[in-house]
């Protein structure tokens, strides 16, 4: 755990949070700043920094393969995934995390 990081505090329940989903390895909780009907952020309870740091198949497995079970559970069915890398791509938390988005009509390419 990096013992600065919102998102790691926010895994570990030091920050009280809504969680949606809580497994082994990864949770998802609303985006404080939701930019669609439904936004929330899947991320791993251990801390890297951003998807440059993951190199394990099996964690970015825990992190994606939980998107679809959470959209089932919340009855979506189309819906964007991002992950911003760093500061230029729009990353502003260095810890990963995908935002999945839905309920609204997405532009491409993505601005
Ligand atoms: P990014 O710009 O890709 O790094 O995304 C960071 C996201 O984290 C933004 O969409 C923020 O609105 C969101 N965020 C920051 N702090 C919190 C928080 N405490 N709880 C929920 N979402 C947060
Ligand atoms: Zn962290």
């Amino acid at each position: 755990m990096a013992t600065d990081c919102i998102f790691c505090k926010l895994a570990n329940n030091e920050i009280p949070t809504n969680l949606i989903y809580e497994d082994d390895n990864v949770v998802a909780f609303n985006d404080l700043a939701p930019q669609a009907p439904t936004h929330f952020l899947v991320i791993p309870k251990k801390h890297y920094s951003s998807l440059n740091e993951i190199s394990s198949q099996e964690e970015f497995g825990n992190i994606f393969s939980v998107v679809p079970k959470i959209c089932a559970k919340l009855g979506i069915k189309e819906y964007r995934t991002v992950i911003n890398t760093g500061a230029s791509a729009g990353q502003t938390v260095f810890h990963i995390h995908v935002h999945v988005m839905a309920g609204r009509e997405f532009g491409w390419p993505a601005g």
